[in-house]
């Protein structure tokens, strides 16, 4: 048997067939269309066609359709609440995909959410009871699993990590409307800002920028921060230190054993992790501090793979 998935991001979009294992088989990029929600469920459904064809598979060699979605989902009805990069409200995924795909069993969760479980069927949850999935991108996202089960809270929405006050002396607004949020200061977004800024603050780091012919965002500043760049370095600290506080909290509430980290951030976690662990020992509760900090193995597909375990989950 087969799975299918879809992993719809704010920009781009994934479909692929799977086998059980999680091993994808043939898949399909292609642009996210945001202006309105028909035309991209169309597209969405297209690209699975053509990979049904392309494998000569019919509706009914598939277990079930995972879709991951970047938003707040209800994983029961299958409809996208709302999306706030698009705008989409009240979209009926599940029973738009199952009607035009044709395939019965369709299961859509929320990104984030999709992660976390992918995590812990394909990727490092499989040795943790009770951990956290950590997007780190544009902006930060959350999913905890306690007792090897996700969390949904009381209204769905447990794990918004990224509104997590880290900051209140010089709190940074954030797109929630708030301010001093880790999403305000820890995340990809705020990587970038502080690189600008520091650009403007520092001739030196600005002609060494410049030398290696570096854009003042985030892949220019972990470039000169691995060459040892002491600007670059310090406002990598700075990210890592906020993260840091962002994870004690989660710590101290629910005593987790790891913290698997995701999105393009995490590509530089290793140039955070020295204050990440540094605020950590601060900030965690003594006895509940020496956790796993990890980088995810599942990369730009975890999202694609979550998807996927959606259908396989009891
Ligand atoms: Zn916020």
């Amino acid at each position: 048997m087969y799975i299918a998935a879809l992993d719809i991001g704010g920009t781009k979009t994934i479909a692929a067939v799977l086998d059980e294992k999680g091993v994808i088989l043939a898949q399909e990029n292609f642009s996210s269309v945001t202006a309105n929600h028909e035309t991209h469920l169309e597209l969405c459904v297209q690209a699975m066609k053509n990979l049904m064809q392309r494998m000569d598979l019919m509706a009914e060699d598939f277990i079930g359709l995972g879709v991951s979605l970047p938003g707040i989902v209800n994983n029961e009805s299958g409809v996208l609440i709302y999306a706030p990069y698009a705008n989409w409200e009240n979209v009926a995924v599940a029973e738009f995909f199952r009607t035009n795909i044709g395939i019965s069993k369709v299961r859509c969760e929320n990104d984030v959410n999709a992660c976390a479980i992918g995590e812990q069927r394909f990727g490092l949850g499989r040795n943790y009871t009770d951990f956290i999935w950590m997007t780190v991108s544009t902006g930060v996202g959350g999913a905890v699993v306690e007792g090897s089960q996700l969390v949904r809270g009381g209204h769905g929405f447990a794990g918004e990590l990224g509104h997590l006050k880290v900051e209140y002396k010089t709190p940074a607004h954030c797109p929630c409307g708030q301010y001093g949020c880790l999403e305000a200061h820890g995340s990809g977004t705020a990587l970038i800002r502080e690189t600008r800024k520091r650009k403007l603050e520092s001739p030196a780091f600005a002609k060494a920028l410049d030398e290696m012919g570096l854009k003042p965002d985030g892949v220019g500043c972990a470039t000169l921060a691995k060459a040892g760049n002491t600007d670059a370095l310090e406002i990598m600290d700075q990210i890592g230190t906020y993260l840091g506080r962002g994870i004690s909290y989660c710590i101290n509430i629910l005593d987790i054993q790891a913290i698997v980290i995701g999105g393009g951030v995490a590509a530089s976690l290793d140039l955070l992790l020295p204050s990440i662990r540094a605020s950590v020992q601060q900030n965690a509760f003594k006895r509940m501090q020496d956790i796993d900090i990890i980088k995810t193995p599942l990369g730009y597909e975890a999202a694609l793979l979550g998807a996927a375990s959606l259908v396989l989950e009891k």
